[in-house]
């Protein structure tokens, strides 16, 4: 028998393949991958499809919210990355040259804006701002170098839903690659493949893990192609999900298409409550008949989604107060998760905008966002109707 310390590290890697496989999709949690022939080992070295090796290239556990992603979007593949900007500035990275031009949504995440912001500043890439809603203005801007067109299904916080059908129609006809981030809305509101995006981006940190537990991102891709094009550059950047982190997704993702059920329909009933609220200036849902993005949003989304905004009449003042104000809800960053979270984006996540972007990205200083979670709309209610008073 060979001596303990050498037991202690070998004997689990003897354990026998059983007939049975597990129910649960395994955690494979493992940095690098055994070979018996030096000659499989390098083939498998040779492209994004080999046998794993090492898991900043691929990983089984990876590889199965990879596939689930892909299913979900109706995408040829995808690749998991470890954030939601993992995945942004990956794909950003990989495509985009000095000189090459971006067009993006005016209104973005904060963190995208960023990332564009500095890819200009640093790295020469012309970056360009569309209000989302009229293809000419894309058109317009649009030349030779123009690489990439980003989006988001459902801006935030204000709630925009671009002209996804007529957007990413003309960046197909000019050669221009669509991407979309769906993280707001998730493949059970939007797909935006089927409106002829190539790329769909998700922190899956939000609707899709939907726990506030993790951390994760993913790019979609409609053409396998373009994933084989994309990914050496994300190995390199090494924003690669880790196992366990993706096994959390997964098990989020088996209850998303519920989640979105109660995540929709108690948005809409606060949606509808607020705008008729005395303290309340206006609301932003893109299912309220009053939203300006109303008429899209009926035609390339098949829910309201659970984040909702609304302009409070006192300002920054009582934007403030009312997220300090509720009980139930909770003052945190993040949204998509199971319980309500309350943010006043001028001093927060939009606080990398200038007064002037802010107010071009359409936030008022009392705009206070709210992303609903799935407990008893009642309740929830109740919370904000203390907190406005
Ligand atoms: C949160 C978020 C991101 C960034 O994702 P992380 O997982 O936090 O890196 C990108 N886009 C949108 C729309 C988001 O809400």
């Amino acid at each position: 028998m060979k001596d303990i310390r050498t037991r202690a590290v070998h004997v689990a890697h003897e354990l026998e393949v059983p007939a049975s496989r597990p129910l649960s999709v395994p955690l494979v949690q493992s940095s690098a991958f055994a070979f018996d022939s030096a000659d499989d080992l390098a083939r498998a070295m040779a492209g994004p499809d080999g046998d794993y090796v090492y898991s900043r290239r691929g990983n089984p556990t990876v590889r199965a919210l990879e596939r689930t992603l892909a299913g979900l979007e109706g995408g040829a593949s995808a690749i998991a990355f470890a954030s939601g900007m993992g995945a942004i500035s990956g794909v950003l990275l990989a495509l985009l040259r000095p000189g090459d031009q971006v067009i993006a949504q005016r209104c973005l995440y904060g963190g995208t804006y960023a990332a564009l912001s500095d890819l200009k500043e640093r790295y020469g890439v012309r970056v360009d701002h569309i209000g989302g809603d009229d293809a000419r203005e894309f058109e317009a801007l649009a030349g030779p170098r123009t690489r990439l067109l980003v989006l988001e299904t459902i801006a935030n916080p204000t709630g925009q839903v671009p002209d996804l059908p007529g957007l990413l129609a003309a960046a197909r006809r000019l050669g221009v690659i669509g991407a979309v981030d769906n993280s707001l809305a998730s493949p059970v509101l939007c797909r935006p493949i089927e409106h002829g995006a190539d790329i769909v981006l998700h922190s899956t940190t939000k609707y899709l893990a939907g726990h506030s537990d993790v951390l994760g991102g993913a790019a979609v891709f409609a053409d396998d192609a373009l994933r084989r094009e994309v990914w050496p550059r994300t190995v390199e950047l090494g924003a690669s999900a880790d196992p366990f982190a993706v096994w959390l997704t997964l098990r989020g993702i088996a209850t998303l298409p519920l989640r979105m059920r109660e995540h929709c329909a108690n948005a809409g009933l606060l949606a509808q409550r607020l705008a008729s609220h005395p303290a309340v200036a206006a609301v932003h849902w893109p299912w309220l008949g009053t939203h300006p993005s109303y008429a899209m949003a009926r035609k390339v989304l098949s829910g309201g989604g659970g984040l909702l905004s609304f302009d409070l009449r006192g300002g920054r003042e009582a934007g403030r107060a009312f997220v300090e104000g509720v009980r139930l809800a909770r003052l945190a960053l993040s949204l998509g998760g199971v319980e309500t979270l309350v943010t006043h984006p001028a001093s927060t996540s939009h606080r990398e905008l200038d007064e002037g972007a802010l107010a071009r990205a359409g936030i008022g200083p009392g705009l206070v966002r709210m992303s609903v979670g799935i407990e008893d709309p009642e309740d929830l209610w109740q919370d904000v109707e203390q907190a406005l008073r």
